[in-house]
């Protein structure tokens, strides 16, 4: 059925697809349900999925006070033009939570979620320039996405995420690498007086999953405190880090934080949260704001209250259980790759964890790049973990939910191990 759907697909959709970072290894698998750890596709296969929507559903499908609370919303209406109490719930568990989130305003992605925050840092500080770090995804904003290498060596010297991207984007994006301590501070000394933020997700994951340097985020945040530049931590995927989130659990205190994934409950959503005096840049009071905010369905009552059923359930317990569990997984899958003397080291904390196939743990995105070789392993564990039903991102992180048990490890490090000893005899062969 899939290769069926997939022939259909291509006729109607460039590529056949919605999204570039399907697998089509040979073709897209089309998922038919979800329910709790596991998906089913459209041929009754089943897989426990490690990819929960790229990390969003902290419960894992068809969770059911979610599934509950939005079809008793359905029939009382979805969307107004006019605000709702829902928004302000979330907000105030969002703000009782995250501490550097005094106010919040919400959208519908985490692509928003960061222009919102960069157009929101330019206008608080007048400047135009932003930094970031290479191999981490902050989504398609233009000024997300482009740069231009700020360091003498490493990456090539612009970066173009599209064919014909504009230049001069690239002018106002400085693109640093995470963790490099040593020419930090240089880099950003040279583009000072411009910058208006500095944006970092405290574990990049498209990067590596890297654990940050403490050293490297005090270095960063001394920088930007003398420099009137403001921090911007994307946790739109890491929010998920700890109970209140990832900048507070590595010690970092950002101006201004973006929100996604897990704080939807399973619908679309983003959210920008800050100090509140950088957040008046929203402000209107019948004049208009520095930064005009908005969109059609932004803060819509169905992602709001998904949103507030699934982060209620997330109490402190709940995240200690959860990341409980992952140090198992974590632990697990070093102790295999040890005792097979295979060349895989495991990166993440909490509920996230990203397989590499290395022998040492990455520290920044260099290190992280697979070659060619580590890719041709890491395609044929994602092919032997798919059929022994196990769903493994690609190059991604891969995540735990709620509704996974010592059972589900068990089955990850199975297939791990099983992986290791075929792989191994087959290139013994
Ligand atoms: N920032 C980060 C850190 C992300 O991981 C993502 C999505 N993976 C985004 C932004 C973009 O979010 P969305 O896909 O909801 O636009």
């Amino acid at each position: 059925m899939s290769s069926r759907l997939y022939r259909r697909g291509c006729r109607v959709l460039p590529g056949g697809l919605t999204r570039s970072t399907i697998d089509l290894d040979p073709h897209p698998i089309y998922m038919a349900a979800g329910k709790g750890a596991y998906v089913t596709d459209v041929d009754g296969n089943r897989f426990l999925d490690l990819n929960n929507n790229f990390t969003t559903l902290i419960h894992g499908h068809g969770y059911e006070p979610v599934a509950d609370a939005v079809s008793r919303l359905l029939r009382s209406g979805t969307c107004f033009a006019n605000p709702t109490e829902h928004e302000i719930a979330l907000a105030e568990l969002l703000v009782s939570r995250i501490p550097a989130m005094e106010q919040v305003r919400f959208v519908n992605t985490g692509t928003e979620a960061v222009m919102f925050a960069l157009k929101a840092a330019r206008a608080f500080t007048g400047r135009p320039a932003i930094v970031r770090f290479s191999g981490a995804y902050h989504g398609a904003y233009d000024w997300a996405e482009n740069g231009q290498n700020g360091l003498p060596s490493g990456f090539a010297p612009r970066l173009q995420a599209y064919r014909g991207a504009p230049e001069s984007i690239s002018d106002d994006v400085v693109v640093l690498d995470f963790n490099r301590i040593d020419a930090l501070e240089d880099a950003l000394a040279a583009h000072a007086g411009r910058l208006a933020a500095i944006l970092i997700d405290p574990v990049p994951s498209r990067a590596g999953l890297l654990a940050p340097l403490p050293e490297f985020l005090e270095r960063l945040s001394s920088f930007a405190r003398r420099n009137g530049t403001l921090i911007i931590a994307d946790e739109v995927l890491n929010l998920r880090q700890g109970y209140q989130g990832a900048s507070a659990r590595f010690g970092l205190r950002p101006d201004l934080i973006t929100a996604g994934k897990i704080i939807g409950g399973g619908f679309p959503i983003g959210a920008i949260g800050g100090r509140a005096e950088v957040m008046q840049v929203f402000r209107s009071d019948g004049k208009s704001p520095a930064v005009p905010q908005g969109g059609t369905f932004a803060a819509n009552p169905v992602s709001m209250v998904a949103g507030l059923v699934a982060m209620e359930a997330m109490t402190p317990d709940a995240f200690v259980q959860l990341e409980d569990l992952g140090n198992g997984l974590r632990t697990r899958l070093t102790a295999i790759a040890a005792r097979h003397d295979a060349a895989f080291t495991i990166a993440g904390s909490a509920s996230l964890f990203r397989i590499h196939a290395k022998r040492t743990l990455p520290t920044t995105y260099a290190d992280a790049v697979m070659s060619g070789a580590e890719a041709k392993i890491m395609r044929r564990l994602g092919r032997f973990f798919l059929g022994r039903g196990v769903l493994l991102p690609f190059g991604a992180a891969a995540c735990l939910s709620t509704a996974m048990t010592a059972c589900e490890i068990d089955a990850i490090a199975e297939a791990f191990e099983m992986f290791i000893t075929t792989d191994q005899e087959r290139s013994q062969e």
